[in-house]
């Protein structure tokens, strides 16, 4: 069964960044999340789009190869996570659980169905602009409010792609030149 006690609290002993706008330097700017345990990097701050307090967890659109989707889904009858379908997510590097993603769940979960949720408790994030590492749950994600990221991000997705269109459009319209070009001259 899935350890869900461990989404529900944010229980260490790392004092909170009080001051709001060091929180704000640092979220803000490139940082890499990485397994508690064997340092292996799960996600950046470009897949993150926010967090949910509620679940102890970073609501992230991307993570890297190493955050494997188990493939069997679950459901879970009771507590935090009562009545959702779900897939575990798994370190691939010390194959610790360290997250979900809901697939369905109830009206007040919807706005997290199809993300990754990993778990804040479980990693630490590296600052580049600093050099330094700090737990996960001192930090404070929660600058935007989630769903404007999340349809941001996918604005920006669909945006790229049909722009990736274009260009291959462009391109074939280029190779068909080509082609009529060259069948021209050697003719
Ligand atoms: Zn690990």
């Amino acid at each position: 069964m899935y350890d869900f006690e461990s989404f529900q609290s944010c229980d260490t002993d790392d004092k909170k960044l009080e001051n709001e706008s060091v929180n704000q330097g640092i979220v803000e700017n490139p940082v890499t999340f990485h397994c508690g345990q064997c340092n292996t990097v799960w996600a950046d701050s470009r897949g993150i789009c926010g967090e949910a307090t509620s679940i102890n967890s970073l609501i992230c659109l991307e993570v890297t190869p190493d955050v494997t989707i188990n493939s069997g889904r679950e459901w879970s009858p009771d507590g935090l996570f009562s009545a959702c379908v779900y897939n575990t997510l798994q370190c691939a590097g010390c194959l610790c659980l360290m997250g979900v993603i809901l697939y369905s769940t109830p009206q007040h979960l919807s706005a997290l169905r199809n993300l990754f949720l990993l778990k804040k408790d479980k990693m630490y994030c590296y600052i580049f602009s600093t050099g330094q590492t700090v737990k996960a749950s001192t930090l404070n994600f929660n600058v935007t409010p989630v769903g404007e990221r999340v349809s941001e991000l996918r604005q920006l997705i669909q945006e790229t792609e049909s722009h990736l269109s274009d260009v291959s459009a462009v391109m074939d319209d280029t190779r068909a030149n080509e082609a009529t070009s060259s069948v021209q001259s050697t003719s």
